[in-house]
């Protein structure tokens, strides 16, 4: 059987699925392939955090897709809940940044005023008016009143919803599909299919390392597993996003909280594990004691797609005519989702992207920085 689009795009994480939904948008025709059902990896397990950024200062690759994604959210939500009739649970909630010791705060109080970030110093009063239960060894701690977040499970239901009311063809559980190089472009087939296509978007996620294997480019993108515990309460102690350095925790509006996350590199085994579960209850309690009576709701575990220098790998691959990488976000697939599709959209339409793609090109994988 033979499928024909304009466009297809391998993998239906949230990647995959916000590219559809722009190139969508434009008039393309796409299809959207995944071996299991789109938006049930790394994409569904996340937190769906959103940092802020300011796109007039932005200076690095990161500040760039984050600050540019940043601005789209809000109205990119309203688009999905106008097509879909979900509402993904996008709202700004601030965050708390909680450190031991003043000199950890005061840089990270640093990184974000020299990004030109809306932050405040707080003191134990001012902790405690946003985290009243907070433990007493915090001190100091600042606050990010643009911090937003979204409900990854409903954000994907939103968007799988939205791209199908603009016409994206959704094929799920495609097993064994194969890719292959002709000359400089690529077919690619399943065993019931050939899918024919002008260009071929691979969007896999920590996936998309060993599909590339199948045109002799090496892409180091691997699995990083983080795993959250999910706790409810009765009544929410805090309602803005809690980090201390890596780790956090993210309240929902009905109550629950996800406490993450672990960051191993154990290949593709996406689990739960007792040590990890265990070192994200202790973190809740370190920071909040009183989480020590909520219930543990439920667990899961998420593959991030991780590489070298935690950036995302966007753009053509080199040697071939009609094949693009979106892939690599690692922990920020989410938050960066929505400039990152309009950047592939934009490379495979043949435009140049609105924001330079210096450090996110899949060529600096043999530069001495990325390995
Ligand atoms: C615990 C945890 C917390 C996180 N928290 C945040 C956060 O707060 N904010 C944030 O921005 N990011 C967060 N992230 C990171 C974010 O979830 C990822 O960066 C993002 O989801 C990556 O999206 P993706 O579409 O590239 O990959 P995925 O969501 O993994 O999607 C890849 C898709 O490709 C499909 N696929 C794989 N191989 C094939 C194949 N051979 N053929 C067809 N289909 C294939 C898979 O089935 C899957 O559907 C978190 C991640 C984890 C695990």
């Amino acid at each position: 059987m033979q499928h024909g689009s304009d466009i297809l795009i391998i993998g239906g994480g949230v990647v995959g699925l916000t590219t559809a939904f722009r190139l969508a948008g434009q008039g393309v025709s796409v299809t959207v392939v995944d071996r299991q059902r789109v938006g049930s990896e790394a994409s569904w397990a996340g937190a769906g955090m959103l940092p802020p950024g300011n796109s007039v200062t932005a200076a690095t690759p990161d500040a760039r897709l984050r600050s540019w994604s940043y601005d789209m959210w809000d109205t990119f939500s309203a688009e999905l809940r106008e097509l879909s009739g979900i509402d993904n649970g996008y709202r700004k909630c601030g965050a708390v940044e909680v450190g031991t010791d003043d000199a950890t705060v005061e840089s990270q109080i640093k990184q974000w005023q020299t990004e030109g970030l809306d932050c405040d110093t707080l003191d134990r009063g001012m902790l405690e008016r946003y985290v009243p239960g907070l433990h007493p060894q915090f001190q100091r701690g600042a606050f990010l009143p643009e911090f937003a977040q979204v409900r990854n499970p409903r954000h994907l239901k939103a968007l799988t919803a939205a791209c199908q009311s603009l016409g994206v063809e959704i094929l799920e559980c495609v097993d064994c599909l194969s890719i292959c190089a002709k000359g400089s472009a690529v077919e690619v087939t399943s065993p019931s299919r050939h899918f024919g296509a002008d260009r071929v978007c691979l969007t896999a996620g920590a996936w998309t390392g060993q599909l590339m294997k199948s045109l002799g480019v090496g892409l180091p993108v691997s699995p990083v597993r983080g795993q959250i515990a999910q706790l409810r309460v009765n009544q929410l102690p805090f309602s803005c996003v809690i980090e201390q350095g890596r780790r956090y925790m993210v309240p929902r509006a009905d109550g629950l909280i996800l406490v993450g996350s672990t960051e191993e590199h154990a290949g593709f085994e996406k689990r739960n594990t007792s040590e990890g579960i265990s070192g994200l209850l202790a973190f809740a309690q370190s920071i909040v004691p009183e989480l020590r009576s909520a219930e543990v709701v439920r667990c899961w575990a998420g593959l991030r797609p991780g590489s070298p220098d935690e950036l995302p790998f966007l753009g053509p691959v080199p040697g071939y005519d009609n094949v693009f990488v979106g892939a690599g976000h690692y922990r920020s697939g989410l938050q960066m989702s929505p400039a990152t599709a309009t950047v592939l959209a934009d490379l495979m339409l043949g435009r140049a992207p609105a924001i330079s793609l210096d450090g996110l090109d899949l060529t600096r994988t043999t530069r001495p920085s990325a390995v």
